[in-house]
């Protein structure tokens, strides 16, 4: 079968790559194929962050209600996301934000460089007589 050779780049560092396809890809496809596997900082930090901004929607987005908790409103969205931002490129190690109603969110790298988001929800009740 034949196969296609493409030339990709890394969009943060440059680093040219060559891929092997079965079908003719775009020069796109193939810059963004090098980027998603290349080891430099820029594309390391990229890849840190959408797997932030995943969390971050699972953990605050629409879809937390299967964890029956309220989602964040979008101010508050926005907020995580560029908290997350600032993480993934180490201007910040770690951040809590109180959103009110005992609904915590903390952003911060763990030991292994990871980006960890972080919901806790404290409802305190209570009763004096
Ligand atoms: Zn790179």
């Amino acid at each position: 079968m034949e196969q296609f050779e493409v030339t990709g780049n890394c969009k943060y560092c440059g680093v040219g790559k060559m891929i092997q396809s079965l079908d003719l890809i775009t020069d796109e496809r193939a810059d963004l194929n090098v980027t998603n596997s290349c080891g430099c900082v820029g594309a390391i930090s990229n890849r840190q962050l959408e797997n932030a901004l995943g969390k971050i929607e699972e953990l605050f987005g629409k879809e937390c209600t299967k964890f029956g908790v309220t989602p964040a409103t979008e101010e508050q969205y926005e907020i995580l996301k560029n908290a997350a931002k600032s993480m993934a490129y180490d201007e910040i190690l770690h951040v809590t934000y109180g959103f009110g109603n005992g609904v915590k969110a903390k952003i911060c790298k763990n030991a292994k460089d990871e980006i960890e988001i972080i919901r806790t929800n404290t409802s305190v009740i209570k009763r004096t007589t």
